[in-house]
Formats: structure tokens, C-alpha cells, sequence
């Protein structure tokens, strides 16, 4: 088939490279030409394991090209999908401005049947609103299909190229088809496409991100009630987990979830049910939690030091929101860092993979590391809050030698604590028993 992707971000790339890995002919599209010279030229513009080497035998199989030129595109292709941004607005409601003037420049451009399929993440109507808009400026067929995308960054070509499933919101059985035939070699393992009504598949990609940053935010209050009773969470996440009704993923406390998705889309959805004159009270309550957990590694920093953080020097490792990828959208580090420096501290980062994008964002307000090792010299203490694979097995005694207080605040629990206890290091961590002297 023939297909254009327009937004070629991190869902766009993902999506354009994965389908042209199924045989497709596939151009990418978008607004941002450094991107697309980049993106011809081969490199490859966002850290995604796996990606690249998709990425760079499809170009070099002519499957897979970049443009900035809609127009010249719209005619040859069958399937146009939208894998554009829908950011929060002033009010938290997902900001419609990019989809819609796409679908405004697609009116201008369609003069065949196409199928527009919209993978952004967007409130309940979008599809109909999508319609609306194409129709005021083009009178022939075309049909809008709701596909929403649940890859997760740092995972995305193995959750794109296997999904759990694949969610279609379509009412017509032309594009029905299409998109059947399209995903075909997706499904093979009995994986199902689950077909819906457009409005239950917008709602779907809501409900599942706001569902599992529920289960997040519950493990860390559940985290909170263990640091004031003695328990221990990874004890209670193991106890809970084994209940099948349960299940063992996603039940891990931390310093509160990030990203792009999580927290623009559960703000999304409450400003969705808002509108139709429902509180959504849970949710409300997710935000919540999930605001101050962000800085509760601080307040144990701050109740260590006595309030006083003037002139403290602190390691930080890990500043994307989350292992595998190079994306620092809200990352809880950055909450952190925003922290620590009101309270005039001083940090030297490191991260595999994420320093170009904080160093664009922040700019010389921390240093920046060349190794995990190299942030702890001159360090009060080591900060981790973010669980890349590498930190999980350090050197110790080398940390020792460089960290003489041998004092660790980890916001995502990665050493055992009574392994801690017995290497001599001062070690607090989230829901657990805390070692101080
Ligand atoms: P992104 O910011 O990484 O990429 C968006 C791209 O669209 C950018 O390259 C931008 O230049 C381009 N763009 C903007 N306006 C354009 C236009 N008029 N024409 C062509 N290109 C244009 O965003 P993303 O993370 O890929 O997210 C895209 C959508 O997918 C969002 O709705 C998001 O909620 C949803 N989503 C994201 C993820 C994720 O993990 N990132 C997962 C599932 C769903």
C-alpha cells in the first residue's frame, strides 16, 4: 500500500518505519525541514532501540522517504495517517490546532477516495470534527478512522511491530478493509484489531493511559503509608501483584510518572469529562498525587540536610522520563533539578542518552557529566531518578571513593536495601526503610 504519515515525531517515525518494514511505500511528513534534511540524510533524529537500523534499511530499499511537501504527496498515497502533536491548552483541554489544520489543508488538497486515519491521541468528536473540516473544502469520498497508538517509547518498534492490540474506530466498511488488510502482518500471533465505533476508540487511548497512571500514583501513596508505617512497598507490590485480578506490571513507586502521554492525557480527560458536566474524581486525585511525588525525593533530601541545601553539590543519574529513550517531556528530573536549584544547590547530570536535550532546555544552570562516575566528583550525595539498566549494577567501591559520604537518594528503588546496609552506604529510597546516620 501506499501511505503518507504525516508528523514524523516519535509515533510518525515509529509508524512510517514499521509499516514500510511490512512492504508499504511510505513518506513522512513534516513541517520541520532541518528534521526532514536530517532524516534523508540518514541520521536518524530521535533515540529509539531498534529503530534505526529499520529506518535505514527501508530507506535504503526506496520504501521510506521524508518530505516536507504535502501537496506532492496527497495523490499517490491510499492512506494518510495524522501522527501529529496535540499538546495541552491553557485550560488542560488536548489542543486540536495541529489536527485540524492538517485536516484543513488535506480539504484543500484531496481529489480522490482517501482513508485519513488519526494516531495523535485526541478528545472524543475529533474524528467527526476532522470530517467537518475536510468537508468544507472538499465535496468527494474519504473517510476518517480513528487508530489510536499505544507504543511505549523506549519499546516502540517491538510494541508497534507486536501490539498487544490494535484499536480501529471506523463505521465504514471500505476503510474497514483497508486498514485489515494494512495491519494484517501485525496481528499474526492471534493479537486481535478490535473494530469500534470512532468516539469508544478516542476514548479508549484515554482510558488506558489515565487507567495505568492510576495504578501509578496508587503504588505511590501505598509507598507513602509504607514510609510512616514501617512496611516495605516492594514487599506490598509483591503481595498485591500475584492476585491474577491484579497482575504484576506497572505496580512499581517511584517519583511519579512522566513523559509526553501520561500527564496530558489524564489532564485531558478531566477537562473532556468536565465539559460534559462530570467530575472525574479519581482522576482529579491522580493528578494530585502524582504533583507532589515528583518532589518527594526532595523532601527527603531537604529533612536530611535540615532544610539547609545552600551550597550543596548533588550527582543526578537519569534525566529522561524513563529508561530507553532520550525524551525529557515533564520528566520527574526535571521537576527535581527545578527544586533543588530554587533551594541552592548545585548538580552535575548525566544521562546515556538524554543530556543534548536538557542541555538545549536548561542550558549551563547544572553541569553535565561524561560517564555516571564522572557526576559524583565533588558530590554531597547521588541522586538517581531515572532507571536506566547501566545504574543498576554500579561499581560501589568506586562510588565510595568518589562519594566519601557514601549517601544515595534513589527515586526508583534499584538496590536492595539490606545490600545497602551492608556495603556501609547511607541509602534512601521510596516506600522502604530508610538508612540514615
Ligand atoms: P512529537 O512532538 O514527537 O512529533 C510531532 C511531529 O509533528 C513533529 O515532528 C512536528 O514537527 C510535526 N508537525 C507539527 N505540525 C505539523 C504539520 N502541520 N505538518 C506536518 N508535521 C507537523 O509527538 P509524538 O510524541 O510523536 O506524539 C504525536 C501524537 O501521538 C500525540 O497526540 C501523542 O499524544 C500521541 N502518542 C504519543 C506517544 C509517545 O509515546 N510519544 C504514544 C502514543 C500516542
Amino acid at each position: 500500500m501506499k501511505i503518507a504519515v504525516i508528523g514524523t515525531g516519535y509515533v510518525g517515525l515509529v509508524t512510517g518505519t514499521c509499516f514500510a518494514e511490512t512492504g508499504n511505500k511510505v513518506v513522512c511528513v513534516d513541517i520541520d525541514q532541518a528534521k526532514v534534511d536530517k532524516l534523508n540524510a540518514g541520521q536518524i533524529t530521535i533515540y529509539e532501540p531498534g529503530l534505526e537500523k529499520l529506518f535505514l534499511r527501508n530507506i535504503k530499499e526506496e520504501r521510506l522517504r521524508f518530505t516536507t511537501d504535502l501537496a506532492s504527496v496527497v495523490d499517490e498515497v491510499q492512506m494518510i495517517f495524522l501522527a501529529l502533536p496535540t499538546p495541552p491548552g491553557a485550560d488542560g483541554a488536548a489542543d486540536l490546532k495541529f489536527v485540524l489544520g492538517v485536516a484543513e489543508e488535506l480539504g484543500k488538497l484531496l481529489t480522490s477516495y482517501k482513508v485519513i486515519v488519526n494516531k495523535s491521541t485526541v478528545p472524543v468528536g475529533t474524528a467527526d470534527k476532522v470530517r467537518a473540516v475536510i468537508a468544507k473544502n472538499y465535496q468527494g469520498d474519504f473517510d476518517v478512522v480513528s487508530n489510536p497508538e499505544f507504543l511505549r517509547e523506549g519499546v516502540a518498534v517491538d510494541d508497534f511491530m507486536k501490539p498487544d492490540r490494535v484499536v480501529i474506530g471506523t463505521n465504514s466498511e471500505r476503510a474497514r478493509t483497508l486498514m485489515s488488510e494494512l495491519y494484517a502482518p501485525f496481528v499474526r500471533q492471534g493479537n486481535p484489531i478490535l473494530f469500534m465505533d470512532e468516539r469508544s476508540s478516542e476514548l479508549t487511548k484515554y482510558a488506558a493511559n489515565s487507567f495505568l497512571a492510576m495504578k501509578i500514583s496508587f503504588m505511590n501513596e501505598i509507598a507513602q503509608l509504607c514510609e510512616r508505617m514501617g512496611a516495605d512497598v516492594d514487599m506490598v507490590r509483591r503481595g498485591i501483584g500475584s492476585d491474577e485480578r491484579i497482575g504484576k506490571r506497572f505496580l512499581f513507586s517511584g517519583i511519579g510518572y512522566g513523559g509526553s502521554c501520561f500527564p496530558k492525557d489524564v489532564q485531558a480527560l478531566i477537562q473532556s469529562a468536565d465539559a460534559t458536566d462530570y467530575d472525574f474524581k479519581i482522576l482529579k486525585a491522580v493528578e494530585r498525587v502524582n504533583a507532589s511525588q515528583k518532589i518527594h525525593l526532595v523532601e527527603k533530601i531537604k529533612q536530611h540536610y535540615k532544610g539547609n541545601l545552600k551550597g550543596k553539590r548533588f550527582a543526578l543519574w537519569g534525566l529522561a522520563f524513563k529508561p530507553n529513550t532520550d525524551d525529557i517531556r515533564e520528566a520527574p528530573a526535571l521537576s527535581i533539578i527545578n527544586a533543588l536549584l530554587k533551594e541552592g544547590a548545585t548538580i552535575c547530570a548525566y544521562d546515556p542518552e538524554a543530556m543534548p536535550n536538557v542541555k538545549h532546555q536548561l542550558g549551563d544552570s547544572i553541569d553535565y557529566a561524561n560517564s555516571q562516575y564522572g557526576a559524583l566528583e565533588g558530590a554531597d550525595a547521588l541522586l538517581i531518578a531515572t532507571e536506566w539498566s547501566e545504574f543498576r549494577t554500579p561499581d560501589f567501591e568506586r562510588i565510595a571513593t568518589l562519594l566519601p559520604s557514601k549517601l544515595i537518594f534513589d527515586g526508583r528503588n534499584l538496590f536492595e536495601v539490606a545490600k545497602m546496609k551492608q556495603l556501609g552506604y547511607q541509602y534512601v529510597s521510596i516506600g522502604r526503610p530508610a538508612d540514615l546516620t
